[in-house]
C-alpha cells in the first residue's frame, strides 16, 4: 500500500500515504514529514488513479469496452492488481465478442 483512498458518497479521496524511501505512513502532504522525501509525483499518479477509477466506472456501465480497455491499461500501468487484471481480460473478452475480428465473417 502506498495511498490510501476513502469512499463517501460518489467521492473518493486520497486521504493519507505511506512514502516509499522511510515508509512512514501519513497525511497527504507534498513532503515526507520524516526523512522529507518529494512526494508530489506520489501524490499526483494517486490522484490521477482515483479519476481514473471513476472514468472505469462510466465506462463500463455504457458498456464503452474500448474506453474501458485503454482506461485498464492506463491503470495497470500506475499499479497493477488481480483485480484489474481480470477486468482487462473480461473487457478484452467482450469487445472481441461485440467486434469480432473480420475474418470471423469470411466464408
Ligand atoms: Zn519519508
Amino acid at each position: 500500500m502506498i495511498f490510501n483512498v476513502s469512499h463517501a458518497g460518489n467521492e473518493t479521496t486520497v486521504t493519507e500515504c505511506r512514502c516509499p524511501t522511510c515508509r512512514n505512513v501519513q497525511p497527504w502532504s507534498d513532503e515526507c514529514r520524516r526523512c522529507g522525501t518529494d512526494l508530489s509525483l506520489l501524490r499526483r499518479l494517486a490522484e490521477e488513479s482515483v479519476r481514473l477509477q471513476r472514468v472505469l466506472l462510466a465506462a463500463m456501465t455504457a458498456r464503452d469496452d474500448a474506453l474501458a480497455e485503454l482506461t485498464l491499461r492506463r491503470l495497470m500501468q500506475i499499479a497493477p492488481t488481480p483485480l484489474l487484471d481480470q477486468l482487462l481480460r473480461f473487457v478484452t473478452h467482450e469487445k472481441e465478442r461485440h467486434h469480432p475480428p473480420t475474418y470471423y465473417h469470411e466464408a
